[in-house]
């Protein structure tokens, strides 16, 4: 299946995705299935009702025509930058992208013109700026409103106690279709203090949406957590290295203040 690519693989290449890198990701995607539909049976929910975003910063672009073979078409990228030279790279094939990580004012006019979503929306500003480049392009945009739910200050995100203020105006912005609420949880061995950043997610999406009937789902787990995201209702998981493997760099320069 994967010789029809014609991507050449380099050692590098080998080493971290293997000689057949469509059968990797399908595996691993797999297990990954395997462990969501497990977490639903034990807390009663439905795995279909799981939407699994797979995050695919620092893969190369030739690599993930490798993951498109292996049925992927939508991916997650944190940085807009990198997001933007793979969507270049790809443009022959029929992927839908989405920025989940924090986005400066001045790159909003590069995302309104290839973004599918956005998850990181936090401030005014970029509501205004998004809001006015989609009007010029006249197209909207799906956005997640993330909220900083562990109180770290390396985390961007709205406080808590800020959403609902945030929320309200949200009307003002009408090229933004909101869609839910997006968090990282802690970065913590201890499940029960990552199971509270989620679970207080949840409680704020459960007081936004009596105002804005939009913000139903929850953006919430990643590759190390996404189990306990999903029995506290997450509706999108944002997985990664579970699927692409480990990153061989380590998260710095994603999240300020990231310690590994
Ligand atoms: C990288 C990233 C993820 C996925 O992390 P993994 O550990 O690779 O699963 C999820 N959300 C955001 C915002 C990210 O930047």
């Amino acid at each position: 299946m994967t010789a029809s690519l014609n991507v050449d693989l380099s050692s590098e290449d080998v080493a971290r995705f293997g000689n057949d890198p469509a059968r990797t990701f399908s595996a691993n995607l797999q297990n990954v299935q395997e462990r969501i539909a497990a977490t639903c049976r034990r807390c009663g929910r439905q795995p279909e009702d799981i939407r699994l975003l797979p995050v695919t910063k620092t893969v190369p672009a030739h690599i993930l025509r490798f993951a498109f073979a292996a049925g992927l078409s939508e991916f997650g990228e944190n940085k807009l930058q990198e997001a933007r030279d793979k969507q270049a790279a790809l443009a022959d094939l029929a992927i839908h992208w989405n920025i989940i990580g924090h986005l400066q004012t001045n790159k909003v006019k590069y995302l309104v013109r290839f973004a599918s979503e956005f998850h990181a929306l936090d401030s005014f500003r970029l509501a205004e700026e998004l809001n006015h480049r989609l009007d010029a392009q006249g197209r909207d945009l799906d956005v997640f409103v993330q909220v900083n739910t562990s109180g770290e200050a390396s985390k961007y995100g709205l406080h808590p106690g800020e959403l609902m203020s945030f929320v309200e105006r949200l009307p003002e912005y009408p090229r933004l279709k909101p869609r839910g609420l997006m968090t990282l949880a802690i970065f913590s061995a201890d499940t029960e203090r990552v199971r509270t950043c989620f679970s207080l997610l949840r409680a704020l999406r459960d007081r936004a949406v009596a105002v804005h009937p939009g913000l139903m789902l929850l953006s919430m787990g990643m590759s190390g957590d996404y189990e306990t995201a999903i029995e506290e209702g997450a509706d999108v998981v944002r997985v990664g290295q579970a699927i692409f493997g480990p990153r061989p760099t380590d998260d710095a320069s994603y999240w300020p203040g990231f310690v590994s």
